[in-house]
């Protein structure tokens, strides 16, 4: 076995993650024309380095990501790996936190994925939704799947913080096993870090998204689409600038700083072939250097004007 990336506890599981979970919504193929057959062999190097969460939706390339991570899934060992999908978005705009529908949902990305269970099931984008919707009725549905064997652990993903504390606090405890939250912990926002002791203190585990903060913290540049504020590019275009011109790669500094944080579980970050596997399994199981430290500190003041500003996202009311 060569190297493996750390494990951590997540919440009240009893499951251990890698710190680095395999994104795998570019194996939906929306954004960039998808190779399958890399992108089977991306899972599969993943799994050799100890990478053995692996997220995805049928929302993820219209249940594509679905299809070809069941494809790979298929050849690695089902009792060594964690199956995380989700439930209630099925579009951009397209949503459906039912309980009948999400009952269907899970049933038909057991087929799409090739399995009999799925490890962690996540309402979809909950912001989206009706909150009183996923309370009463979506949270039960799963519950009931997870009374039947169909899932192991019931969870919640959206932007905006407050839904994460809307919904825990109105359930009972262990009805909600683990939240995704994405964009809020990274070099340009880390304001996840304010629910952390709370998420900790009722067992909850936590699941980091976009450390890059969707293309905003790379050397390239965020994609068209991105919803952030002109301001927050304009600042992260300069830090990404200032960090080149220092010899360093914004991405490389931005994955190892989050990765430092004990009290967040697991990072999720998208693959679609095997050398940006290894590549960022490197970055991850390396120090930051003396110069990069210092690099680092340059980058934050460059983007203290900016910290912790996001965009909207879902229901006004949300
Ligand atoms: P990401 O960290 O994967 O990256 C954003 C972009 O940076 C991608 O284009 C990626 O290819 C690129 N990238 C990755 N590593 C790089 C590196 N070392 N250098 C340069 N570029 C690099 O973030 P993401 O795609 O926003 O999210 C990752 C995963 O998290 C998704 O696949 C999905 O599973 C999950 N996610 C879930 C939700 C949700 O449930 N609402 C939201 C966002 C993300």
């Amino acid at each position: 076995m060569g190297q493996q990336v750390p494990k951590r506890k997540l919440g009240n599981t009893g499951l251990s993650v890698p710190i680095i979970g395999f994104g795998a919504s570019p194996l939906g193929g929306i954004y960039q024309p998808l190779d399958e057959s890399l992108a089977v062999q991306a899972v599969h190097e993943a799994f050799k380095f100890g990478i053995n969460f692996f997220d995805t939706s049928p929302y993820y390339g219209l249940t594509r990501s679905e299809k070809v991570l069941g494809r790979a899934l298929k050849d690695l060992p089902r009792d060594q790996i964690i199956i995380a999908t989700k439930v209630g978005r099925y579009g951009a705009d397209t949503f459906d936190f039912s309980a009948e529908r999400v009952t269907r949902s899970v049933h038909e990305s057991l087929e799409r994925l090739q399995v009999q269970y799925i490890d962690i099931i996540q309402t979809h984008d909950i912001e989206f939704g009706d909150i009183e919707q996923v309370i009463t009725e979506t949270l039960p549905a799963l519950q009931r799947l997870k009374e039947q064997g169909v899932v192991r652990f019931i969870g919640i993903t959206g932007l905006p913080l407050k839904i994460f504390r809307t919904v825990l606090d109105r359930c009972a405890p262990g009805t909600v096993d683990v939240i995704l939250s994405y964009c809020h912990y990274c070099l340009n926002d880390t304001s996840l870090e304010s629910i952390l002791p709370y998420l900790e203190q009722k067992g909850v585990g936590v699941i980091n998204a976009s450390i890059l903060s969707m293309g905003l913290l790379t050397q390239q540049g965020p994609p068209s689409w991105h919803p952030a504020p002109e301001e927050v590019k304009t600042a992260c275009k300069a830090a990404a600038d200032q960090a080149k011109e220092l010899g360093s790669d914004i991405s490389l500094l931005a994955i190892k700083a989050a990765l430092r944080n004990p009290s967040i579980q697991t990072h999720l970050i998208g693959f679609t072939k095997p050398e940006q596997v290894r590549d960022n399994v490197a970055t991850a199981l390396s120090q930051l250097t003396a110069a990069e430290e210092g690099t680092l500190s340059n980058i934050k003041q460059i983007l203290a004007p900016i910290q912790n500003v996001s965009w909207p996202s879902g229901r006004p009311e949300n």
